[in-house]
């Protein structure tokens, strides 16, 4: 089987990203410094920047405080990295318009990859999604793994430079935008100059205070937490330990605050992670955590558990709550540098949303770069920083209802409700996932909205509102129908 995907989302073209293998020009700055591009942070979203900016600058640097790696190892910088980390199949696309290639690169490695549903067993909230095909791909590999085969290629193509160890403090300003920034290395403190910076470090990515400092406002920030906590340990074991990739039992709101599962990985890695809700911690210690595995409802999990050799301790995480920042808000924003991934938007990870976020905001800045040229017929990047800003707030703003509906669920969630018309959607959404377990064309829909292969209105479309509508007023139409009948036979008798 080819490791290319079959399912060709129509966000995420290579095309319509403004992707292409040469470069008809190159961005300066109105001063016209040089050609280089500095990305802060070398995570998924620094690294899919990074590619996007090789297509429209002489020179990139990445910015990263963490050590040099020698290979796929934990880094300190990313502590949810030791986490399982799902890539949903529209981050997957995306990953392959910016790294053609990369999945086979992965799959090489013993990356398993299939139909998402046919090789995973999930209980949603409300419904066990049908464990068969449909019809979108993805693959399994760690955080680490993935992130570093990124990184190889990026060195691979010469055009990227990565500087480790090196600390951003803050950015340069210079007349209505960012020349550059302040950084802290081993050597001490320095100023690196650039024509355009993209900071992305992370949800504790602090641009909101490097914005006050140069003088701009700070955004308004939205935060909804749901009070969730990961534990995780891996294992060793072969392929053969399940014929599953991914199993995943997830809370269940109102009185199930406990879930978790596992993921199969490249070289015989598996992970087990653990979620406790609402306050519900996920255990540390190893006999609360197999406690808590043994009361799975999927019993595939402490199969694995006794069956596979433990990796690691066991790991724990508690920064897990939805975070907002808006930048596209504020009325003067700086030209010559964008903010992308968790240091604009971080999400509740039980979704599995966060990394397929950051490579579309970069697909998105690819998207937004592109059209600079046509719009200015110029190497002048006047503008688009607020213009991307905005755009990609929007490509957020349907993901995060998503994600902080599912935690209004739980009645512990601090944070601003969303307001009425999300409520009617919510009452819509209940019905639609109890229908796909028996409606195939729901069933698939479903499945590309969850994966961000299509956008959530795709859930609203005649097709699938009528079979959904329909399900629902079954039980009042036979209800008339019973009645009507009854009253036929008395007015008959
Ligand atoms: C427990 C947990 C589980 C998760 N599970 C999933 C999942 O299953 N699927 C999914 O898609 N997402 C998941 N996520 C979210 C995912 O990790 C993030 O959304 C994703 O990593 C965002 O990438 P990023 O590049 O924006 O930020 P990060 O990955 O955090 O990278 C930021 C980088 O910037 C560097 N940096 C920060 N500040 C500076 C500075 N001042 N100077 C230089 N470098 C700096 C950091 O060292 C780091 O390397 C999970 C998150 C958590 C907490």
């Amino acid at each position: 089987m080819s490791g290319r995907s079959r399912t060709t989302g129509p966000c995420l073209t290579a095309a319509r990203s403004g992707l292409s293998r040469r470069t008809a020009m190159t961005f300066t700055a109105t001063h016209g410094s040089g050609r280089h591009a500095i990305v802060i942070g070398g995570g998924i979203a620094g690294l899919s920047a990074a590619r996007v900016l090789t297509e429209h600058f002489d020179r990139v640097t990445v910015l990263e405080r963490d050590k040099p790696q020698s290979g796929a190892e934990h880094r300190a910088g990313v502590p949810q990295a030791r986490h399982v980390h799902i890539l949903l199949a529209g981050g997957e696309q995306g990953l392959e318009a910016l790294f053609p290639g990369l999945r086979e690169e992965l799959t090489a490695a013993g990356a398993p990859w299939g139909d998402y549903a046919g090789t995973s067993l999930i209980n949603f909230p409300i419904f066990r999604l049908p464990h068969s095909t449909s019809g979108v791909e993805v693959s399994f590999a760690s955080r680490p793994f993935r992130e570093y085969t990124m990184r190889c290629r990026l060195e691979r193509g010469g055009r990227v430079e990565f500087r480790h160890g090196v600390q951003v403090k803050g950015l340069v300003g210079e007349g209505h935008g960012v020349s550059g920034v302040k950084i802290r290395d081993s050597r001490g403190e320095d100023v690196l100059r650039a024509d355009f910076v993209v900071a992305a470090c992370g949800r504790e990515g602090r641009v909101d205070e490097w914005l006050a400092e140069l003088g701009y406002s700070t955004p308004r920030e939205e935060t909804v937490d749901a009070a969730l906590s990961y534990s995780t340990r891996w294992y060793r074991g072969p392929r053969s330990l399940s014929r599953y990739n991914l199993v995943v039992d997830l809370p269940t709101p109102p009185d199930l605050p406990r879930g978790g599962g596992f993921m199969s990985c490249e070289d015989g890695k598996w992970f087990v992670t653990l979620m406790g809700i609402a306050g519900e911690r996920a255990p540390l210690d190893e006999e609360g955590f197999n406690a808590w595995v043994r009361n799975l409802r999927f019993p595939e999990v402490w199969d694995l558990v006794q069956k596979a050799e433990p990796a690691s301790p066991i790991y724990g995480s508690a920064k897990t709550e939805n975070r907002h920042r808006h930048f596209e808000e504020l009325k003067r924003f700086p030209d010559r540098f964008v903010a992308l991934g968790d240091a604009v938007a971080s999400f509740n990870p039980m979704y599995g949303q966060g990394m397929t976020m950051a490579v579309l905001g970069a697909m998105e800045l690819a998207a937004c770069l592109a059209e600079q040229r046509e719009r200015i017929g110029g190497p002048s990047l006047v503008g688009l920083s607020r213009r991307f800003q905005r755009r990609l707030a929007r490509v957020l703003q349907s993901v995060w209802g998503m994600a902080i509906t599912e935690d209004f669920r739980w009645s512990a969630t601090r944070g601003e409700r969303p307001g009425g018309i999300s409520r009617v959607v919510g009452k819509y959404m209940d019905e639609l996932m109890n229908t796909v377990p028996d409606d195939e064309l729901v069933f698939q829909k479903f499945v590309r909205v969850q994966h961000l292969l299509d956008p959530v209105s795709a859930l609203l479309a005649p097709d699938v509102a009528g079979r959904v509508i329909e399900r629902a007023t079954r039980p009042v139409r036979a209800g008339v129908r019973e009645v009507v009948g009854g009253l036929v036979q008395q007015v008959g008798g």
